[in-house]
């Protein structure tokens, strides 16, 4: 029984994940202890494995889901240490932070790979992928992140993953913040791999993390090196079908709360609720218009879930203050990640809707006029 009579501040979290949660999946991490080896435990977490898959449309019988303990960079790791054979390389296809950190996972495993580097702000050009693929026969690992959360930047994963399997490689793909928003379907989207963690589309806590895949992949992984203990995804795998446990300690309570997560999210339904990520993503758009704010990312490129902002050329803008100025009203806003540009962030993920922002731009609008910042926002230049 889920109770959520406690009366718990709502926060209005605009930064990309951890995003704002419902009462009742605070609550749901209330429970009676429990030892996570008891059978009551694992069945849950076998509905959550099988419902995890659903939401990508994965046909049951060739897709799993594999849950870890971690933040989402952990599936990161994961797939790309798990899945790579012998004597073979990955790809990256680099546009952004997210899949620079896939880059670093690679360093730091020493393991052959290319860095395919494109702009920021541009999807990956077709062409050179293709004839990257082409060259480079021994790409056994092609990764890329569809939704690069550090722009907004949406990659066109299915126009890719249809040139990975033409070259005979393993698509793995960054969906932490686009899935259970974005709607994806795993196998016309022609990924073998996907990920996110409980924090992001599924509006639950941090502390639990899944890859999504092609079981026969994760089957023929088990010769290939071993690279890690605690993130090889076939041994949690194994673990998972001989035991239905994780191989360690789940985090119990976060687990709680992604189950009812879950539930939340088939009750609100794929499609209404992409319908409210849009909806909320276009009042931040509308009030940054109203406001003169300009944005980075070319509009059509935009996943609909964060907004870039340019920092205004006034010279009593300051985002700390801003900032500090919004989270004493209960909202919060987050620093860009762009080296080249200085920029903020405006996220529609989570559990709010469009009077959400509403509220947010009055309260904005009040920092805006506190620290005697320009309005409408002042630039120097025409971008
Ligand atoms: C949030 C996010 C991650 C995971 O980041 P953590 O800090 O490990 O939670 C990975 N990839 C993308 C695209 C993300 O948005």
């Amino acid at each position: 029984m889920i109770s959520s009579k406690l009366s718990i501040k709502r926060n209005i979290l605009l930064n990309p994940g951890p995003a704002t949660t419902t009462d009742t999946v605070k609550m749901a991490q209330v429970v009676p202890d429990i030892c996570p080896r008891e059978k009551e435990f694992a069945e849950m977490m076998k509905t959550m494995r099988a419902d995890l898959v659903k939401i990508v449309h994965g046909d049951p019988e060739r897709y799993t889901a594999v849950l870890f303990c971690g933040s989402g960079t952990l599936n990161i790791d994961v797939c790309i240490n798990s899945l790579l054979p012998e004597g073979k390389k990955v790809l990256v296809i680099n546009n952004g932070a997210y899949s620079t950190r896939a880059v670093e996972i690679c360093q730091y495993y020493g393991l052959p790979h290319i860095d395919l580097r494109f702009p920021i702000d541009r999807q990956p050009d077709l062409t050179v992928v293709e004839e990257t693929l082409k060259k480079n026969p021994d790409i056994g690992l092609v990764h890329i992140t569809h939704h690069e959360t550090g722009t907004g930047l949406l990659n066109p994963i299915r126009e890719i993953g249809a040139l990975v399997h033409q070259y005979g490689a393993v698509f793995t793909v960054d969906t932490t913040s686009s899935y259970a928003m974005v709607p994806i379907d795993i196998e016309k989207d022609n990924i073998d791999f996907c990920m996110a963690s409980a924090q992001k589309g599924i509006m639950a806590m941090t502390g639990l993390s899944f890859v999504i895949g092609r079981k026969s992949l994760i089957e023929a992984s088990r010769n290939y090196p071993k690279r890690s203990y605690y993130c090889n995804l076939a041994l949690q795998y194994d673990y998972f079908e001989k035991t239905g446990e994780m191989h360690f300690t789940p985090p119990v309570q976060t687990v709680y709360a992604a189950r009812q997560g879950l539930t939340e999210y088939f009750a609100e339904g794929e499609q209404p609720k992409w319908a409210r990520h849009l909806r909320v993503f276009h009042a931040i758009h509308e009030g940054l218009a109203e406001l003169g704010f300009r944005d980075v990312i070319p509009r059509e490129l935009q996943s609909g879930l964060v907004v870039s902002v340019r920092y205004p050329d006034d010279p009593n803008w300051s985002f700390e203050k801003v900032h500090d100025y919004c989270y004493e009203h209960g909202f919060t806003i987050y620093p860009g990640k762009i080296s080249t540009t200085n920029t903020f962030r405006l996220c529609a993920l989570g559990a709010i809707d469009e009077e959400d922002i509403h509220d947010f731009f009055r309260v904005f609008r009040e920092a805006l006029h506190t620290y005697k910042i320009q309005i409408p926002a002042r630039y120097k230049e025409s971008y």
